[in-house]
């Protein structure tokens, strides 16, 4: 498999750490607030990833973070007159009812900063005993990027650039202006925890360092994050863990591209974000999912109506073909597929092979997309034309289709219970049964209308009598 590694700017091979498993990182949201469509492509991409390399059958270890512990947080605890804590809870509460509904499983592990305190201090204790780090006399701890001669190496940027482009602020008591925070003194009225230099709060990179050094170990396979975090963010994070380790941090750097929204990144700063939880709404969880994976992870991906109806009518008919097979397995004999049945399932299975080759070309989602749309078109047109089909090919089919869509964590919602409007929706069916069987058209197609539009239904009308289900939801 081939992943494009920012540090070394290329598609390179993925060789594990230790074979058969991978260890991945990936920074995880800052808890002040509902996640929105930008922050929402890095954890289905890294979800994704890690699904993938399950798949293939790899042991992996997925850490994500929560910063529970920053400006933010502690503004919006004070506007609201609670603790931070009592913020952080209901904002990881939330993300991950947005999470569950958009397909992302949960991490291996995901550590709140203010958990890893232990390790952070340790760390930071490290960087001042061999000098990479200093403490002011006010108690803040400052990182000497200068002792790190390879800073830079993931964003390629020399050190002159930054050079010029890095600042001290009002109140900073910084040797040079490149260092940075890696723990900041208490302020009146503000959490703190106590350390030998004082009392305070880590700055923000340090708590991945710590928490890829306590959960994952001293050099891991894969660190991920979204692109705006190449600088400084993970370049930090670099110059921190090698520092205190002095071996490699990460060998692999995936980075997602922006969610841009009329071209421009999607941010909170700029206001120009629609949250996960009011898109679903209006679309469905699973149809944000499935325009997520609409492009490569890399390409920037614009967020529109258009875009977002176009998914959710694709993901309508990955459910129409699931159904409609599992309507034809109920009803269908045969424990043994015949000789051109047999041969049908090898010529589904290049449909296999080209979306394994599309994910192991740097998780090629589009391409992957394409090969499970002509899995289906095929699939369709075969049961089409072999109304006998026996239920051993019919329940093949329906499990190839399974493991692909499976894989990308789409079209998978089982509907065990009874569906609360399923009498209504059978009522409504028949009324447009009815008005078809005279001829009152416009009224058949307002009762369609009506059950997708309202309630999200969509019927197809079969040999065997009019089918419905429920749609992305
Ligand atoms: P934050 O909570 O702002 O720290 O962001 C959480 C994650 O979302 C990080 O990995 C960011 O890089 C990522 N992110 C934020 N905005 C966007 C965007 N518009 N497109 C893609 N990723 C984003
Ligand atoms: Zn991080």
């Amino acid at each position: 498999m081939k992943l494009f590694n920012s540090m070394t700017r290329q598609k390179d091979e993925f060789i594990p750490i230790t074979p058969g498993e991978v260890k991945m990182y990936s920074c995880g949201p800052t808890v002040y607030n509902y996640f929105h469509i930008g922050n929402a492509r890095p954890f289905i991409v890294f979800d994704l990833l890690r699904r993938y390399f399950e798949y293939r059958g790899y042991k992996v270890t997925f850490v994500q973070n929560f910063t529970d512990i920053d400006d933010k947080v502690i503004n919006k605890a004070n506007d609201e007159g609670v603790t931070y804590d009592v913020i952080a809870d209901r904002y990881i509460k939330e993300y991950f009812v947005d999470a569950e509904g958009l397909g992302i499983r949960r991490a291996s592990i995901h550590p709140r900063a203010t958990e890893t305190m232990d390790a952070i201090i340790d760390i930071v204790r490290k960087l001042i005993e061999s000098g990479h780090a200093y403490a002011t006399p006010e108690g803040d701890v400052y990182f000497r990027t200068k002792t790190f001669e390879d800073y830079g190496k993931l964003s390629h940027q020399p050190l002159e650039d930054l050079q010029a482009g890095a600042r001290i602020s009002v109140g900073e008591r910084k040797e040079d202006p490149m260092d940075f925070a890696v723990w900041k003194a208490a302020k009146p009225g503000e959490p703190f925890w106590d350390a030998p230099w004082g009392k305070g709060r880590p700055g923000w990179h340090i708590e991945c360092s710590a928490m890829v050094n306590k959960y994952l170990g001293e050099t891991i396979d894969i660190h991920g994050g979204g692109l705006d975090l190449t600088f400084p963010h993970h370049e930090n994070e670099i110059a921190q863990s090698e520092c205190a380790n002095g071996c490699t941090f990460a060998h692999y750097w995936v980075h997602n591209g922006f969610l841009t929204i009329d071209n421009e990144k999607m941010s909170k700063s700029k206001g120009n974000f629609f949250m996960v939880r009011d898109a679903a709404q209006a679309y469905g969880y699973e149809t944000i999912r499935m325009f997520m994976l609409s492009a490569h992870y890399r390409t920037p991906l614009n967020y529109s109506e258009e875009s977002l109806k176009m998914s959710k009518t694709s993901l309508e008919r990955l459910y129409e073909s699931r159904n409609n097979l599992e309507f034809r397995i109920e009803k269908a004999v045969g424990n043994e597929t015949t000789a051109e049945e047999a041969e049908k399932l090898t010529a589904l299975g290049a449909y296999k092979n080209k979306f394994i080759d599309a994910m192991d070309d740097d998780l090629n989602t589009a391409d992957a997309m394409s090969a499970i749309f002509e899995l289906v078109r095929d699939i369709n047109a075969y049961t089409g034309a072999h109304q006998d089909a026996t239920r051993a090919f019919l329940t093949a089919a329906h499990g190839l289709f399974m493991e692909l869509t499976g894989v990308l964590g789409i079209a998978q919602k089982h509907d065990d219970t009874v569906d609360p409007e399923a009498d209504r929706i059978e009522e409504l069916i028949a009324q447009r049964q009815a008005a078809k069987k005279n001829k009152d058209f416009a009224e058949a197609d307002r009762i369609r209308d009506l059950l997708l539009n309202d309630m999200g239904v969509l019927i197809k009308d079969t040999r065997q009598g009019t089918q419905w289900s429920r749609v992305s939801q």
